[in-house]
């Protein structure tokens, strides 16, 4: 059978499965769980893959990966989809309870990685391909609850706040030699900033508010702690990409009582991981700065995010002859464009050859009230047979495109103990702990 012919049979297979794969986009759109929680959405998903005869492992609390193995030795090709939702109760489909909601559309992803893992099983393809493909049920992409996360993360139940973090940092990709995943959007792929995670509490003393010198205001550490960061903006480049932006999550109880602490969670983006660094440690200046002025203590906690997402380009070009061959004669704007978000993707960028590319289907703002599905089969099944095109072309026959990788990220990327470190230096000391009290 040639390689056409192979992916002609898989694609077919995955039509035939379009019922049941559109009725699960649909399922699990109304029943969203946002990152670590994802338990029933893994549930669901993992049943299915069961019934293939796939194996499960799991990882990262709700994650999990599945193998399709040839029984041949060759490269290890990774599909990827995300298993979370994110927060926004102004979606009229959020969660009245959670105000969870699929305004990211990863239903949709993890439908397609499902799809994949039908299409290859059904069309027999593993007779046909080397080595192994690894279906990864990837949580919490989006970064939120940090609280939550930070909990999790005490406890040595998560190794870091990201799901594909806390995957790669639990063995998960160590013997993958190309990891792929499509998000909805458009005909092309995304590189995007990397981010660290800033926890401030600053701790004064509450008092009477109109006999404000028997205490220690924290709102006012706030206001100076805001006035600095927005001055850093101007420190950097255009080109640097850098974002900052947080929320002040407390600060008072009640107008007539001085506050006596406050708090703040901030993200702050860059696109190359130096940046990041200097970025990290000028936060941490302007919270001293802030705490000293005003005499209050700082609580501080850094956490790594996600690092700066670059795709393999030559993953890429396998994306777009796997789009051209679906829509023959296409005009398409097929570019690797660079967002100022973040995704966890980026942090598997480091450590092997990824892509992050994306397939349309979608309409209104990412992450908006007015987010959502317009066109299930091309998120769904289109990324189904992008992803098993791309996984077909690197393990068909002897794997010879697939070994390439398998080089490449040998002499071209950082290893899993490399990264480890990388994380730990961009949290400040020793890991992703309570850093620094003064
Ligand atoms: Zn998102
Ligand atoms: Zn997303």
């Amino acid at each position: 059978m040639t390689i056409d012919q192979l992916k002609h049979e898989i694609h077919t297979a995955i039509d035939r499965r379009g019922p049941e794969i559109l009725a699960l986009a649909d399922d699990l759109w109304h029943h969203p769980e946002t990152g670590f929680r994802e338990k029933r959405t893994s549930r669901v998903v993992r049943e299915k893959l069961t019934a293939l005869g796939l194996p499960i492992h799991e990882y990262a609390l709700t994650g999990f990966r599945a193998d399709l193995d040839t029984g041949r030795e060759g490269p290890v090709c990774a599909l990827l989809g995300e298993l979370d939702a994110l927060l926004n109760p102004n979606h009229p489909d959020a969660d009245p309870e959670t105000g969870a909601v699929h305004a990211c559309g990863h239903n949709t992803h993890i439908a397609a990685m499902t799809a994949a893992a039908m299409g290859l099983c059904d069309s027999g393809a593993a007779a046909h391909l080397c080595g192994k493909i690894a279906f990864l049920g990837c949580p919490a992409e989006e970064s939120i609850e940090l609280d939550y996360r930070s909990e999790l993360l005490a406890s040595g139940q998560i190794p870091a706040t990201s799901g594909k973090a806390s995957m790669i940092l639990e063995g998960a990709f160590d013997d993958v030699d190309a990891a792929v995943m499509l998000h909805v959007g458009g005909h092309r792929a995304m590189d995007s900033n990397g981010v660290v995670l800033k926890c401030v509490t600053f701790r004064g003393l509450s008092c009477h508010a109109a006999s404000p010198e028997n205490g220690t205001n924290a709102a006012d550490a706030i206001e100076l702690a805001r006035h600095a960061l927005a001055l850093l903006r101007e420190r950097y480049s255009r080109e640097s990409m850098v974002r900052i932006h947080g929320i002040i999550t407390h600060a008072g109880e009640a107008v007539n009582i001085l506050p006596g602490s406050a708090s703040m969670e901030y993200m702050l983006r860059a696109n190359r991981v130096e940046l990041l660094t200097d970025l990290s440690h000028r936060f941490d200046l302007a919270m001293r700065g802030a705490a000293l002025a005003t005499g209050c203590k700082l609580e501080l906690r850094t956490l790594p995010g996600a690092q700066p997402m670059h795709n393999d380009p030559e993953l890429y070009r396998l994306c777009c002859n796997a789009f051209d061959s679906l829509h023959p004669g296409n005009d398409f704007v097929k570019e690797i464009y660079m967002s100022p978000g973040s995704t966890d993707m980026g942090d598997v960028s480091c450590v092997l050859p990824a892509l992050h590319g994306e397939v349309p289907g979608v309409a209104g703002t990412s992450h908006g009230a007015d987010f959502r599905i317009v066109d299930p089969e091309c998120a769904c099944l289109e990324s189904a047979k992008v992803l098993t095109s791309i996984a077909v072309d690197l393990l068909y026959g002897n794997g010879d495109t697939g070994r390439q990788f398998a080089r490449r990220k040998r002499e071209e990327h950082i290893s899993v103990e490399q990264y480890r470190k990388l994380r730990e230096k961009l949290a400040g000391s020793g890991g992703e702990k309570e850093e620094g009290n003064e």
